[in-house]
């Protein structure tokens, strides 16, 4: 399935992190020995870094489709998003609200509960795990919140968002955008999320390193920094950059666009269905979370028959060798419900049952059908 040194497990937790490309490695591994300068350093060897900064950022802007200077390298997602409400609280004016999908990622929910404590508003999700577009309209019809945030592709139900329909209600009612694109970039074309004014995605979710990421914000200093330092960046994030894992990155962007274009996502997507499908015929009592909406193909979230806890279920499935998650990483072990299915009118005792399923581009078809094996053995284990 995977070239990871554990040939024993079958790797289904991509939503949470995805193993290094070999192309990533190799753009990592170059740039380590031979861009060996500061890229804010006065000499050749500096510049050289420099000028690899901004051929990579380049790249990146015309898979986006935005301008490079929009562009700000970062240490991952968490930090993008962080940026996003630390300028904001600086930059609106007091008592202008924020405005953020309740299906949201923590590091974004956080950040807009920190910064705004009490001018956030949570935009509701459907049942389907869609955000509801209609509120948003309805709302937005004479208020100006300071910013609309709406995630491409929720991380624990893959469920897809209407985040081109968000961003044109945006630009006709002149409001600020921004889509935490984390779980779709790599995953779909990223063409047309770079005009939305703030944009983030991080390394390590579709083959690049871990600990590095972009966040896509106005160009020119215009932003209040969350680090402070020197002036990298553009005065927008102060501290050298990650120069090989920025390569690294680009790297393995470049080979997941080249999938895209050859629409290999379309046949993992029947893959997806075809799992489904076989997995409510052999285990009864299965849901699938989303079912009724578009999501991505490679993300499969399922209450499973209430016999045990999901945790059990989850090390059953760790010993039969398949690698699964109970829904986002930030969630596991915690003791409360995922406040995606809460958002999406699950009650906390259907949350409970919640496991997610996660695979990568590498994964084959027989890797689903091994895993609907899987499951029903744990089933049957469990039941017994
Ligand atoms: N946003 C989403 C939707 C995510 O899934 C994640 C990671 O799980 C993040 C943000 C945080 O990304 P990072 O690991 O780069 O901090």
């Amino acid at each position: 399935m995977y070239v990871h040194s554990d040939k024993s497990v079958l790797y289904f937790d991509h939503n949470a992190t995805s193993p290094l490309l070999p192309e990533a490695r190799q753009a990592w591994l170059e740039a380590s020995e031979t861009l060996i300068g500061n890229p804010s350093s006065p000499h050749r060897l500096g510049a050289r870094a420099d000028a690899a900064l901004q051929t990579a950022r380049e790249k990146l802007a015309r898979f986006l489709g935005c301008d490079a200077l929009d562009l700000v390298w970062t240490s991952g997602a968490t930090e993008s998003n962080n940026m996003v409400f630390h300028h904001l609280a600086a930059a609106l004016p007091a008592r202008t609200e924020v405005w953020v999908a309740a299906i949201e990622h923590p590091c974004v929910l956080n950040a807009a509960r920190h910064y705004f404590p009490k001018r956030h508003r949570l935009i509701p999700a459907l049942k389907s795990g869609v955000i509801d577009l209609n509120w948003l309209k309805r709302e937005s019809t004479g208020k100006r919140p300071g910013l609309v945030a709406v995630m491409a592709a929720n991380n624990e139900t893959g469920v897809l968002q209407p985040w081109r329909e968000a961003l044109a209600l945006c630009r006709e009612r002149g409001l600020p955008f921004f889509c935490d694109a984390v779980q779709w970039i790599g995953k779909l074309p990223a063409a047309g999320l770079g005009g939305c004014d703030f944009v983030s995605g991080s390394a390590h979710k579709f083959g690049g390193p871990k600990g590095v990421g972009f966040l896509k914000c106005p160009a020119h200093g215009l932003v209040h920094p969350l680090l402070l330092g020197g002036k990298q960046e553009d005065g927008r994030r102060a501290g050298t950059e990650n120069v090989a894992g920025v390569l690294a990155m680009v790297a393995a962007l470049e080979v997941r666009e080249r999938m895209l274009a050859a629409k290999g996502h379309q046949q993992r997507l029947g893959w997806r269905e075809t799992f489904e499908r076989a997995l409510l015929k052999k285990l009864p009592g299965v849901e699938i979370v989303g079912a009724g909406a578009d999501r991505l193909w490679n993300t499969v979230s399922v209450l499973i028959p209430q016999r045990d806890c999901q945790q059990r279920w989850v090390v059953k499935l760790d010993k039969a060798g398949f690698a699964v998650s109970t829904g986002s990483a930030c969630a596991s072990g915690r003791e409360e419900p995922s406040h995606v299915l809460a958002a999406m009118g699950y009650t906390p005792q259907e949350a409970s049952r919640v496991l997610r399923f996660s695979s990568g581009w590498e994964a084959s078809w027989t890797d689903w059908s091994q895993l609907r094996e899987g499951l029903q053995r744990v089933n049957t284990l469990i039941g017994s």
